[in-house]
């Protein structure tokens, strides 16, 4: 895909995307007074690991999960997370937390030896896994989606979650295709 073929996507004064379904979590705060936004951070999740049909990260980023549902539910009982993305395997765009707030998406991190990587990036979660390869749609909605941002912020670097939290996050893993954010910057 040619750069001059991705549709650009606006972005309000907030940092909510037009064409992305909103979905408002409370899993988000103010950034530091005076934070630019300078990292794109990508991810994967899916919940329970492996299964890609349901609504359940979706209940997770927006405090509706039960719990009870699943076993593995029980290993993150209680936690409070979001992105201010989820692209689904269908393509499917999801804002969960406008760009202008902080979403709690990285955890401990550090790039370029500064921390808490969540003051100033953005999250976009992609549903998957660290083993399977995602799926057209979902780098037909994450390319624009990455260029949109880029226009809108003064992003310096696309990383994955495992290159700010090494040796704590292994996502968006080894199928992910960083050829083709390479050839975005290109
Ligand atoms: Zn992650």
């Amino acid at each position: 895909m040619s750069l001059s073929a991705l549709p650009l996507r606006s972005l309000d004064a907030a940092g909510w995307l037009s064409a992305a379904r909103r979905l408002p979590s409370p899993n988000c705060d103010a950034r530091p007074e005076g934070a630019a936004i300078e990292l794109i951070v990508l991810h994967n999740i899916s919940l329970p690991p492996g299964v890609f049909d349901g609504d359940a990260v979706i209940d997770l980023f927006t405090n509706q999960l039960d719990w009870d549902a699943h076993p593995y539910y029980q290993e993150i009982r209680g936690i409070k997370v979001s992105a201010h993305f989820f692209i689904r395997r269908d393509g499917t765009l999801i804002q969960f937390v406008p760009c202008s707030l902080r979403a709690w998406h990285a955890g401990i991190s550090s790039w370029c030896e500064r921390e808490r990587c969540n003051d100033f990036s953005i999250g976009i979660e992609l549903e998957g896994t660290d083993d399977l390869p995602f799926t057209e749609a979902q780098y037909a909605s994450l390319l624009p989606l990455l260029q949109s941002l880029k226009q809108a912020y003064p992003i310096r670097a696309v990383v994955g979650h495992s290159d700010i939290a090494a040796g704590r996050k292994t996502d968006p893993g080894i199928c992910f295709d960083w050829e083709r954010v390479r050839r975005l910057e290109a």
